[in-house]
């Protein structure tokens, strides 16, 4: 099938299960890392390392496949399986803080080739740039004002200290909604790289595109929900254009 048509049936089929006639296309929620930041490799490093040094068995790709999720959720995770008990608030505490001091070690800080021209493009559409992300840096918003000058303000962005159920739970990308502009499902998409994420915006009821930044097989964010996968900010590029010229035309048909 020829890629236009393949995505007109996408976008087609996410209306007709969501029960909307239309897009009405306000904002373009990003997820943060792996989708604007490169920095997975280095999150994925320093979990492994965290758990190593506690002696706690993790799995094969496991920080990639829980990735968007609150860090005490993914501590807790380990330690059911690990420990068959809960981890406390203390041990999430200094557990996440010392992922936290690894990660600024091993993390170079570099974004995502695209990941300036993805927002600049939304921006030049009229459409408000929204950030949902499961990250609890304090300083976020300075690193983001520094790589992404005039994007996103604390009023896009919905972070780890906005709310109460991170990812996969749809709050994250609910609260995303509300922050850019008390929106509808159909007037957002979301842009993703983790299944977590990808499921946790599908159950909000926004369509939702992935990029596959990292090393998680294209099935596996189809199974989470993504109506459409690519393999890098690039190519999500490539083809925004057409994705909004057939939006229109959708509309226009109907
Ligand atoms: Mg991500």
């Amino acid at each position: 099938m020829k890629q236009k048509d393949k995505i007109k049936q996408r976008l087609k089929s996410y209306l007709e299960k969501n029960d909307f006639d239309v897009f009405d296309l306000k904002s373009v929620i990003f997820d943060m890392d792996g989708v604007l930041y490169d920095s997975m490799p280095a999150h994925d490093k320093s979990w492994r390392e965290t758990f190593d040094e506690l002696n706690l068995e993790h799995q094969p790709y496991e920080f990639f496949l829980q990735e968007g999720r609150l860090g005490k959720s993914t501590i807790n995770e380990i330690f059911q399986r690990n420990l068959q008990r809960d981890s406390t608030d203390e041990e999430e505490i200094n557990i996440y803080a010392r992922k936290s001091e690894l990660f600024k070690q091993y993390n170079k800080g570099e974004i995502l080739p695209g990941a300036k021209e993805a927002l600049n493009f939304v921006k030049d559409k009229g459409l408000i740039p929204v950030l949902v992300t499961g990250s609890g840096q304090p300083s976020l918003l300075d690193k983001l004002s520094y790589h992404f000058p005039g994007i996103f303000t604390p009023e896009t962005m919905v972070t780890a200290f906005n709310v109460t159920n991170g990812k996969p739970h749809p709050e994250p990308f609910i609260l995303g909604l509300k922050k850019g502009g008390n929106l509808l499902p159909n007037q957002a998409i979301v842009i993703e790289n983790a299944p977590l994420g990808i499921k946790a915006a599908v159950d909000a009821g926004i369509f939702t595109i992935a990029v596959n930044t990292g090393p998680l097989d294209d099935d596996v964010l189809i199974d989470a929900g993504a109506s459409i996968v690519f393999h890098s900010v690039n190519e999500l590029n490539e083809n925004f254009p057409l994705i909004l010229d057939i939006i229109n035309e959708i509309n226009h048909h109907s």
